[in-house]
């Protein structure tokens, strides 16, 4: 098939391009770099060997996914672009709904005016809100308590309202959960900008020396070590779970969302010790409170993905460490 990808310099969009090409697919990305850069697209063709245009435009450029789509023969799009900050969404709610929403209108609107009717969609496991239940199955309630989970639930609306106007329509939602990892090439990593937010960078940083120690956000949740427990899933798991939605959704038609975990759950202070184990260097920490909008466990119940896509995730807890860690250390993550 050929795929277009939105975001697809983007840190899970590269991984995924990576998984398509070798899988025989053709590619193209649209990324406007907003947080990638344009390098990635090389380094994609470097592992693969292959061809993987870049367009450099907005998804709300509706006018460009319309002469991309016609120019590369798009039959399928894989959609990751948009802005992922919880934090940042609060001060900036407008620009995550301009970009994640209205972007996604704009694929669609797209994709309607040129016969393209499949889509894959990165969703995230924020739209479970406070979990009611574990492990976390799709029939869990969906909630938001912030701008950028309910642009994700928005969006999710949004294909569920399409899927039903025409039968033509193929949606699946993937309902991430906490990717990590890296390319085994050290070409092709989790690169954020400025102080990260998320566990595993602020970890792999501290091991490296960058960061003087981690902050443990709370560690009073009712959890076997009163750290907060998470669902890890190693980012290459995570890319070939996209190759097989893709199949899935060209054969079944409607709308569909599946949860990408492990299904096992591992706390701030297994990270940790499983971060310094695959390094070989001190990790230094110290326990502050909880983060505001946290909640104690979150992992996946995986069924859905088993048996639907029939995919499971096999990556151990020491690759996303070895790989993190490699890829930290490597030459490529400076640039
Ligand atoms: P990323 O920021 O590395 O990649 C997103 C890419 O989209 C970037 O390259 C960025 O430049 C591009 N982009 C943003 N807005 C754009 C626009 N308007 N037009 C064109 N390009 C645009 O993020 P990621 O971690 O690879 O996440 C990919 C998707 O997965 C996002 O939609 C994110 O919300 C979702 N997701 C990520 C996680 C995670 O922990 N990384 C978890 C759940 C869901
Ligand atoms: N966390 C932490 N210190 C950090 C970053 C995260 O203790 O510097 C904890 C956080 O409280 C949560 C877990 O690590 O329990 C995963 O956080 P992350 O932001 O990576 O993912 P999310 O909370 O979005 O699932």
């Amino acid at each position: 098939m050929n795929v277009l990808l939105t975001g697809g310099t983007g840190y899970i969009g590269s991984h995924a391009a990576v998984c398509l090409l070798q899988a025989g697919h053709n590619i193209a990305i649209i990324d406007n770099l907003s947080n990638s850069q344009e390098l990635v697209a090389g380094r994609i063709e470097n592992i693969t060997q292959k061809k993987a245009p870049l367009i450099v435009g907005d998804i709300c450029d509706t006018n460009l996914l319309i002469q991309t789509i016609q120019e590369h023969r798009i039959d399928a799009i894989m959609h990751f672009a948009g802005l992922k900050a919880v934090g940042e969404s609060n001060a900036i709610p407008i620009s995550y709904y301009i970009n994640n929403v209205q972007g996604t209108l704009s694929i669609l609107n797209a994709m309607d005016q040129t016969g393209v009717s499949t889509m894959v969609f990165s969703s995230s496991a924020t739209v479970y809100g406070e979990p009611q239940y574990l492990p976390i199955d799709e029939h869990h309630p969906t909630s938001a308590t912030n701008p950028y989970g309910r642009s994700k639930l928005h969006i999710e609306e949004i294909l569920s309202d399409v899927a039903k106007s025409d039968k033509k329509w193929s949606f699946i939602c993937l309902r991430y959960f906490n990717p990590v990892g890296a390319h085994h090439s050290m070409q092709l990593g989790e690169q954020p900008n400025g102080v990260p937010n998320n566990l595993m960078p602020y970890i792999a940083q501290v091991a490296h020396g960058i960061r003087a120690q981690l902050s443990i956000f709370g560690n009073d949740y009712l959890t076997t070590d009163g750290t907060g427990v998470r669902d890890y899933i190693h980012v290459m798991d995570l890319a070939e779970g996209h190759l097989c939605a893709l199949d899935y959704a060209h054969q079944h038609p409607g709308w569909h969302a599946i949860n990408l975990g492990t299904g096992t759950g591992h706390s701030v202070l297994e990270m940790v010790t499983a971060f310094a184990s695959a390094s070989g260097m001190e990790i230094p920490y110290q326990f502050e409170p909880r983060r505001s909008g946290d909640v104690a466990s979150c992992y996946a119940k995986t069924d859905k993905a088993n048996k639907l896509l029939q995919w499971s995730a096999k990556r151990s807890l020491e690759s996303m460490c070895t790989s993190t860690w490699a890829w930290q250390t490597g030459e490529f993550s400076q640039k």
